[in-house]
């Protein structure tokens, strides 16, 4: 990491995380509500900031800064590591 830029500068929001985990889940996640298992926030992926320089991507909590999703992608696997995340609220169309 460049040793001149803080952590606030080096963000995207979560929405950039819809073309990697589409690859991965059937439905878009950034319009699922995650909950922090650090500080308890609720709110959408979408609004995860997401770090792009690790290897791989690393999307923290707004609040508390936790580490909630991490997912790497690999030249034929996806590891993806949610243990940060207590729990998501996935948007789906009505069951039948
Ligand atoms: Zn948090």
């Amino acid at each position: 990491m460049d040793a001149n830029l803080t952590r606030d500068d080096a963000y995207s929001d979560g929405n950039m995380l819809g073309g990697p985990l589409s690859e991965i889940f059937a439905v878009d996640l950034t319009g699922a509500v995650g909950r922090c298992a650090g500080c308890g926030l609720q709110g959408p992926v979408a609004q995860l900031r997401v770090y792009d320089r690790a290897p791989g991507l690393v999307a923290r909590c707004p609040r508390c800064e936790q580490v909630v999703l991490r997912l790497v992608r690999g030249k034929d696997t996806a590891w993806l590591d949610l243990h940060g995340a207590s729990a998501l609220t996935i948007p789906l169309a009505p069951a039948p």
